[in-house]
């Protein structure tokens, strides 16, 4: 493109809500072959609730939101918000914590009242040695229903299950049925179990997607992809995702996302939602075919 019709079109994007961070990158989104999104904060609205409450055994549900919460204030994941906002609302105290420890995708643990706790993935129970065959026919189901189930455990033994659920944005599946008309793939890439990620995946008609995704799997996905000769797009919103948006070939930042992901991204959606992504690529295209 000439330097001419690239002003305009930066100025033509501002219009639209997208920040243009590097010329090339409007180049280069003209002829992308797949979009990777991440799934909490880009696909849902990243504001995530309790919606199940499961209690094993003879504990009370106060006391294990009560535990749930308390574990939760050291953690920065939306997950941990969602915990303590429902422990608030109930009017549940919280306690402090001893020898605290946020495991990264796996989940939060540490001393409750001197007892030792856990709170996270059934691969965390897994880990620590606690038995999860009681809980893994509900946990199923909820994650079928698209919702991160997450297991309490106490002293050793799971005593509760809580279901958290993080709504979609609006627009979601019409924006990725849009890109998909557009000619893209769209690829959903999350920490989150494999049976939640898959409901969330056939529920948007996603043409791929990979669960239990540690950060650095992403970047590794990309690399795959661009070998096999793909042009690669990334949009995301979290820290996690900064590394996989700078190696796309063009990274979408969210508006509401982190510093972080917006430094490292070549365009910034200034409204959240990923019908920024088809304006970008569709004002490529016409600048490209403008000056061809
Ligand atoms: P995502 O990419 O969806 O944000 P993460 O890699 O951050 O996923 O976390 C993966 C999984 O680890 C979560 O779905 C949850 O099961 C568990 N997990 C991580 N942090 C926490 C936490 N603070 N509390 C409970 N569970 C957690
Ligand atoms: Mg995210």
């Amino acid at each position: 493109a000439t330097p001419m019709s690239v002003i305009n079109a930066v100025g033509k994007a501002a219009q639209l809500g997208l920040l243009i961070r590097t010329g090339e990158s409007l180049q280069q989104a003209a002829d992308l072959d797949i979009l990777l999104v991440d799934k909490t904060g880009t696909l849902t609205q990243g504001q995530p609730v309790v919606t199940d409450v499961m209690v094993v055994g003879h504990c009370s549900e106060a006391e294990v939101l009560s535990w749930a919460a308390s574990l939760e204030q050291g953690s920065e994941h939306p997950l941990a918000e969602a915990v303590i906002a429902r422990a608030h609302q109930q009017q549940l105290p919280t306690v402090e914590v001893a020898g605290f420890e946020a495991i990264t995708g796996l989940g939060v643990r540490g001393e409750v009242g001197g007892v030792t706790m856990a709170l996270g993935n059934a691969e965390l129970m897994v880990q620590l040695g606690i038995e999860v065959e009681a809980v893994t026919e509900p946990m199923r189901t909820l994650a079928g229903q698209g919702k991160t189930a997450v297991c309490l455990a106490r002293d050793g033994m799971v005593v509760a299950l809580l279901a958290i659920a993080d709504p979609l944005r609006d627009d979601a599946s019409q924006a990725v049925a849009r890109l998909q008309a557009m000619g893209l793939q769209i690829m959903m890439l999350t920490g989150d179990h494999q049976t939640t990620a898959a409901a969330i995946a056939a529920e948007l008609k996603l043409d791929r997607f990979e669960a239990q995704m540690k950060p650095a799997d992403k970047a590794r996905v990309i690399a795959r992809l661009q070998q096999q000769g793909l042009k690669v797009a990334m949009a995301g919103d979290g820290i996690n995702d900064a590394p996989s948006l700078a190696a796309a070939d063009v990274g979408f930042a969210m508006g509401s996302g982190t510093d972080v992901a917006k430094e490292s991204a070549d365009i910034i959606l200034v409204s959240p939602s990923l019908f920024g992504v088809a304006k970008a690529i569709a004002l490529s295209r016409a600048t490209l075919g403008n000056i061809r």
